[in-house]
């Protein structure tokens, strides 16, 4: 059962907007990016780095737009008419990008996202975009696990909900370590999918896992 929501494709043209650099940087931010690339190495001034500071500042706006998004208001309108359909809903294999709090350095990854609907269900696409508004910020993949879980269970009321979260951090694959092909997977399970081991292995099993 697929609800598609005719305001999707408006949001998108917003961010592509945003996208574009259409906002405006302060200069401190600016500066603060010249102080970084002469840290680097590299010199500011020259040809290929001279609107990178702009560049940069428009993109980390973009990367963190989480901050401006209430995940819940997406799960704010329901639907109740599900023709007596209460088994799991499940979105599975969604990508996603975010940005470790330690290095600011890119979390590259998937969710699968389930919950045993109670009375109500929501438009297939928004359990994509309560993920988008919590992997859009600076995150530690436990937290944003366990944040996409609580917005769920909090505000639809479910009889269970499931989140696994598999990624590669960068700050692993690309600096410290250096251990490319190496994911992480995180999960939270609420209600009968922590209770009941049958459940548990449905979802898990659907999932992948
Ligand atoms: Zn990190």
């Amino acid at each position: 059962m697929l609800y598609h929501d005719a305001d999707d494709d408006n949001d998108l043209a917003g961010q592509d907007r945003a996208g574009q650099g259409k906002i405006p940087v302060p200069d401190h931010v600016q500066q603060a990016i010249i102080t970084l690339l002469k840290w680097t190495g590299d010199d500011p001034e020259r040809e290929g780095l001279r609107d990178t500071p702009l560049r940069v500042a428009r993109a980390w706006k973009e990367y963190c737009s989480g901050y401006e998004d209430d995940p819940s208001l997406h799960l704010s309108r329901t639907f109740e008419e599900v023709g007596g359909y209460d088994e799991l809903v499940l979105l599975k294999g969604i990508p996603f990008q975010s940005h470790c709090e330690h290095h600011m350095a890119p979390i590259i990854g998937k969710a699968s996202i389930a919950y045993m609907p109670r009375d109500r269900v929501v438009g297939i696409s928004k359990l994509a975009r309560v993920l988008h508004g919590y992997s859009r910020r600076l995150q530690v993949q436990e937290r944003l696990t366990a944040e996409v879980a609580a917005c769920i269970w909090e505000h639809l009321h479910p009889h269970g909900v499931a989140v696994v979260i598999e990624a590669s951090h960068s700050c692993m694959t690309a600096r410290g370590v250096r251990t490319p092909g190496v994911s992480m997977i995180t999960s939270r399970l609420l209600g009968c999918f922590l209770d009941d081991h049958r459940s548990r292995e449905e979802v898990m099993s659907l999932m992948g896992y």
